[in-house]
């Protein structure tokens, strides 16, 4: 019998006693490895527009790909409908799960949508509609807002950039208590995996970054620049709650891909995710709160941008912006309310150029070296110590020192988004599909 790819993507799967969509995805991954499935990928792990309102728990999409014989998918359907229905409660209010089953090559609709969820708001009317006109096996319930993601997952195929996250689950019943994390064990790690591993700790407060603090059944999460590296640093970390399942995904995470769009002022939405290039055009100002604000303007259009108060020390980079520096900023779209019009809240910050801020004062006296005083409007300076007076001097510009260089600034690695590309990243692309996978990337 001929195989042929089989491709399943996943959202909002959400169970009340904690479960998550990449924990169930690691589920769906058990049941088919005991069909004879051939793997082709690992489980992608998709983060979407961070900046949308209703995400759940920052909650991320998951597709899976295999080789199955071509009648497979009519046994496979009905047991993930089984497996879903088993995890969810259906009266729960908060999930949304969606799940898509597609063969062979992605519809060129889906592959449409997918880009325009790493950066736009996308209405459910518009997942509902590619479903149907490209005859999508599904299964959705609540409000159907899971088929979006799962769209979404299923066709992004990390073609450009990805990462890796190892993550390790503990059984639904220790979901209650303290995952018992070993701080110390975590620091070590990081430093011995070096740059093979990233946003594991904050280096400004050593807090640990690997462990969610939610009840979800995650006992933490470590990401990478390959499989290998992933898997040897989770070996490395200790916990008091015991490892019941764990798999490897490929992701999006660290990639910076929901900030591929330059959108003029004019263009912005709400929740957009976009990257605004323009000039200072108010200085910043710390509000109440402590959150940083100033403006910036291109082609007469001006927006406020905000570094809010959990950006830490990235603010004190902000406050050093001066009128007439040209930023780049990195930014989710904040809607306007009755106090604030469109904010851009700021996830970065490129500093392209800096304005030329110079002090001009009166020249010294040539003769006694008094500084000298104005003798009237085109009359020149006088001096008022010894009576020199001169038509030709002319004021003195004396640069503003700027304590600010050009570049790329990010918040602190403890108030990233998932998607944020860090400073750590910069300049990796991981762009080759990775041929074959490592022998053990999950425990099941
Ligand atoms: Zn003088």
């Amino acid at each position: 019998m001929s195989k042929k790819l089989i491709q399943i993507g996943m959202d909002d799967i959400d169970s009340p006693v904690g479960g998550c969509t990449t924990h169930f995805a690691s589920i769906i991954v058990e049941k088919l490895s005991q069909w004879i499935v051939e793997w082709t990928d690992y489980p992608n792990l998709i983060r979407l527009n961070p900046g949308i309102p209703y995400r759940t728990r920052g909650n991320g999409a998951v597709s899976l790909r295999f080789l199955a014989d071509t009648d497979d998918l009519e046994s496979i359907i009905p047991m993930v409908d089984r497996l879903i229905h088993d995890y969810v409660k259906e009266d729960y209010p908060n999930t949304n799960p969606g799940v898509v089953f597609l063969e062979g090559k992605i519809p060129k609709q889906v592959k449409h949508l997918s880009e325009l969820a790493l950066w736009r708001v996308v209405p459910i009317e518009l997942a509902e509609r590619v479903i149907e006109t490209c005859k999508i096996p599904h299964y959705a319930s609540g409000n159907g807002r899971g088929l979006i993601g799962a769209l979404s997952a299923v066709a992004n195929t990390l073609r450009e950039d990805y990462t890796y996250e190892y993550i390790a689950y503990r059984s639904l019943k220790d979901c209650k208590h303290d995952r018992g994390i070993d701080g110390n064990s975590v620091i070590a790690m990081d430093k011995k995996m070096g740059d093979q591993v990233f946003s594991n700790v904050d280096p400004s407060t050593n807090r640990i970054l690997i462990e969610p603090h939610g009840p979800d059944p995650v006992l933490f999460g470590i990401r990478g620049e390959t499989a290998e590296s992933v898997l040897e640093a989770s070996q490395q970390v200790k916990s008091r709650q015991n490892i019941e399942r764990w798999m490897v995904f490929r992701s999006n995470q660290g990639t910076g891909e929901h900030l591929k769009h330059d959108v003029e002022i004019k263009n912005l939405r709400p929740y957009m995710a976009a990257v605004v290039k323009g000039r200072v055009e108010s200085e910043p100002r710390m509000i109440v709160g402590g959150h940083c604000i100033f403006s910036i303007i291109d082609r007469g259009d001006r927006i406020d941008c905000a570094a809010y108060e959990p950006s830490g020390e990235f603010r004190e980079i902000v406050m050093k912006l001066r009128m007439g520096d040209l930023v780049r900023a990195h930014a989710g779209v904040r809607p306007a309310s009755r106090t604030h019009g469109l904010t851009l809240n700021l996830e970065g910050l490129e500093v392209v150029e800096l304005a030329k801020t110079s002090i001009f004062s009166n020249p010294l006296c040539p003769q006694c070296g008094k500084r000298m005083k104005s003798a009237g409007k085109e009359k020149g300076y006088k001096c008022v110590k010894c009576g020199y007076r001169d038509t030709e001097i002319s004021r003195t510009e004396r640069p503003l020192a700027r304590d600010l260089l050009t570049g790329l600034y990010l918040p602190p690695v403890r108030a990233q988004r998932h998607l944020t590309r860090p400073l750590a990243r910069s300049g990796k692309t991981n762009r080759n599909i990775p041929y074959g996978l490592i022998s053990k990337w999950h425990n099941f």
